[in-house]
């Protein structure tokens, strides 16, 4: 998806030392981006870049508001708050990387795209685990899926389990179901 120049920031032609930027990002934002996790959102953010010396600049990234992200038992998008602070460090070097610490920028470019690191510090933010309040998963999809372990079950199905914890691959079959359970 082709991001607006909005998220683009050009470091070398900063008004002044010190600007604050701020961004409002909402389902077009997290859809656009090609990461899974946040489906939906809806979240302010600021960016405050101060300049520490002629080649380095400080980055505080600020972001409240919610996003959606699919729940781990039912499946259903739910709902998470999102309050998050992060510091970037951003330093002009002869090309592009990427540490923990600090980000180096081509100063030629001199331009940083600040889309990918709003989206990063908000996904980082998250609880690993995202369920839904007891009570509060869709019955209809635990109903569904209790059939379908059923059905797996008696078809002597290899072992199917629940996508569990960080990282868990959600298995093929689950998106099938989605497909199902939309229609
Ligand atoms: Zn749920």
């Amino acid at each position: 998806m082709e991001k607006p120049d909005i998220y683009k920031v050009d470091l070398k032609r900063m008004a002044s030392d010190s600007v604050t930027l701020e961004y409002q990002m909402d389902d077009a934002f997290f859809g656009g981006m090609e990461a899974p996790g946040i489906r939906k959102g809806n979240v302010h953010a600021t960016v405050g870049i101060r300049k520490t010396s002629s080649e380095s600049f400080q980055m505080d990234f600020h972001a409240r508001g919610v996003v959606y992200v699919p729940c781990d038992r039912c499946l259903d998008d739910m709902e998470v708050p999102v309050a998050s602070s992060d510091v970037l460090c951003v330093r002009f070097g002869d090309a592009y990387s990427e540490d923990e610490n600090e980000v180096v920028i081509p100063e030629d470019d001199g331009c940083i795209d600040v889309a990918w690191f709003l989206y990063e510090f908000i996904a980082l933010s998250l609880p690993l685990k995202h369920v839904h309040e007891p009570g509060g998963c869709n019955e209809q999809m635990m109903e569904k899926l209790g059939e379908y372990l059923r059905v797996s079950q008696d078809e002597g199905d290899e072992a199917f389990s629940l996508p569990e914890g960080e990282g868990a691959e959600i298995d093929p079959r689950w998106s099938d179901l989605e497909k199902l359970i939309d229609k």
